[in-house]
C-alpha cells in the first residue's frame, strides 16, 4: 500500500519544463508538429513569433524546422536583501546603522540631489517603466506621479479603448496574473517606484524626481518571475512608449528571447537601467543578467553604502559594471502609505533610473548611447571603489549640469 502510494504521487509529480520558443515565422503557430512536443500556449508579444511549451521532454538542445532557438523559461528574483539577512548585518559590522545615510554628520557621499533640484525636479513628459511586483499606485507618496491611461480610465469597462491588445490598463498591467491590476502585493516595486518619483511635499519622502510618470508592470511574485512575464512586460513597456526600463531583478543566466527584447528596446530609444545583483559576485567572470548583455542601452548598477564604500553584498565588475548608486539602508514607500528601509542593487538601480529621468526633463530626446555617455561622465571614481565598476558613483547635479 505505501509502496503504491509513493509510486502514485511520482507519476503525479512528472517532470515537466517550460521552454520559451521564438519560432521563424508566426504562421508555424498552429502547426500540430509542435504540440507532439508538449501542452503550447501563446506569448502574444509584438517583438517576435513567440510560444511558450510546458513538456515532459527535454527541450532546449531541439533541432526543429519551425524554431529558431528554444530555451527554459527560466525564473528572476528581485534584487533585495530580505529581511533576515538584513538583520543579520548587525553581528559582522557594528557600525551599520550608525551613518545608514540619514545622519548627515557621519556620511561621506550622496547623489548630490537637492544640487540638481535647482536645475530640474524632472518633467512630466518622462515616464518610467518600474518593471517589479507592481506598485501601489494609490499611494500617498506616489499618486500624482503615476503614469494614467486616459483612453482607459475615460473608457468602457471591459473594452481595450487605446487598441494596445490589454483592456483595462489603466494603471499598468500584472504579468504575474495575467490582468489589468498592477498594485504591488510584495513591497518592492513600491520602494523602487519611490525612490524614482515620490512626491516633494510635506508628507513621507522625496524621490529623485518630483515631475515624471512611472508605468507599474508587474511580472514578479513573492516566488520570482518567468521569462515569460518580463519579455511580455518589456513589449508591454515599449507598447506605452516609455523612456527608461528600472529593472531591479535578475538571475536564472543568459537568455537569448530576454536579450532579443532589450535590444528592440533598444531599437525604440529606451535605455534600460538593471541591477547588478547581490550575490558579491565579480560579473567580469560569471555574468549576472540581464545587467550583463551586451547590449547599448543597459546601464548595469552597483550599490554603494554611505561612505561610499561598494556594498558588501553588491555584484561590481571593471567592466560590465558601469557604476555606483547608494543602495544601503534605503528609505522609501511600501504599499499602505508607508515608508520602510530595505538595501540592495535593487534600491541602487531606481536611483539611476530617477538621475536618467532628470537628464531627460533637460534634454529631452537624448538617444540611450548619449544617456549612458552621460551618465558614465556624471560619476566620481574612488580608490574605494575604482577596481569595482567603469566608472565610480553617480552625481545627480553633475549629470543635469
Ligand atoms: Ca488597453
Amino acid at each position: 500500500m505505501k509502496l503504491l502510494v509513493a509510486m502514485m504521487a511520482l507519476s503525479a509529480c512528472a517532470f515537466s519544463t517550460e521552454y520559451v520558443v521564438k519560432l521563424k515565422n508566426k504562421h508555424i503557430k498552429s502547426f500540430s508538429s509542435l504540440r507532439a512536443l508538449g501542452e503550447v500556449r501563446e506569448l502574444d508579444v509584438s517583438v517576435g513569433d513567440f510560444v511558450v511549451i510546458k513538456s515532459e521532454q527535454k527541450l532546449d538542445l531541439l533541432d526543429h524546422p519551425a524554431i529558431e532557438y528554444i530555451e527554459e523559461n527560466i525564473r528572476y528574483n528581485i534584487s533585495t536583501h530580505d529581511e533576515l539577512f538584513k538583520k543579520q548585518w548587525a553581528l559582522s559590522n557594528n557600525g551599520w546603522n550608525s551613518w545608514g545615510g540619514l545622519l548627515p554628520g557621519k556620511k561621506e557621499i550622496d547623489i548630490e540631489a537637492e544640487e540638481a533640484w535647482t536645475i530640474t525636479k524632472g518633467d512630466r513628459n518622462v515616464k518610467i517603466a518600474v518593471i517589479d511586483t507592481g506598485v501601489d499606485y494609490n499611494h500617498k507618496d506616489l499618486v500624482k506621479n503615476i503614469m494614467v491611461n486616459e483612453a482607459e480610465k475615460n473608457g468602457v469597462e471591459g473594452v481595450d479603448d487605446d487598441g494596445n491588445g490589454y483592456i483595462d490598463d489603466i494603471y499598468g498591467y500584472d504579468f504575474a496574473n495575467d490582468d489589468a491590476d498592477p498594485m504591488d502585493d510584495h513591497g518592492h516595486g513600491t520602494h523602487c517606484a519611490g525612490v524614482i518619483g515620490a512626491s516633494h511635499d510635506t508628507f513621507g519622502i522625496a524621490g529623485v524626481m518630483n515631475n515624471v510618470q512611472i508605468l507599474p508592470i508587474k511580472f514578479l511574485g513573492p516566488q520570482g518571475g518567468t521569462l515569460e512575464g518580463a519579455i511580455k512586460s518589456i513589449d508591454y513597456a515599449i507598447k506605452r512608449g516609455v523612456n527608461v526600463m528600472s529593472n531591479s531583478w535578475g538571475g536564472g543566466g543568459f537568455s537569448q528571447a530576454l536579450k532579443d527584447v532589450i535590444i528592440e528596446a533598444n531599437k525604440a530609444g529606451i535605455i534600460f537601467i538593471a541591477a547588478a545583483g547581490n550575490e558579491r559576485n565579480n560579473n567580469d567572470e560569471r555574468a549576472s543578467y540581464p545587467a550583463t548583455y551586451d547590449v547599448e542601452n543597459i546601464i548595469s548598477v552597483g550599490a554603494l553604502d554611505g561612505r561610499g564604500k561598494k556594498a558588501s553584498f553588491s555584484n561590481y565588475g571593471k567592466e560590465t559594471v558601469h557604476l555606483f548608486a547608494p543602495g544601503v539602508n534605503i528609505l522609501s514607500t511600501v504599499p499602505g502609505d508607508k515608508h520602510k528601509k530595505m538595501s540592495g542593487t535593487s534600491m541602487a538601480t531606481p536611483y539611476v533610473s530617477g538621475i536618467v529621468g532628470l537628464m531627460l526633463s533637460v534634454e529631452p530626446g537624448m538617444t540611450p548611447v548619449e544617456i549612458k555617455r552621460r551618465a558614465l561622465d556624471s560619476t566620481t571614481n574612488t580608490d574605494k571603489l575604482e577596481p569595482y565598476s567603469q566608472a565610480g558613483y553617480i552625481s545627480a547635479h553633475k549629470a543635469v549640469r
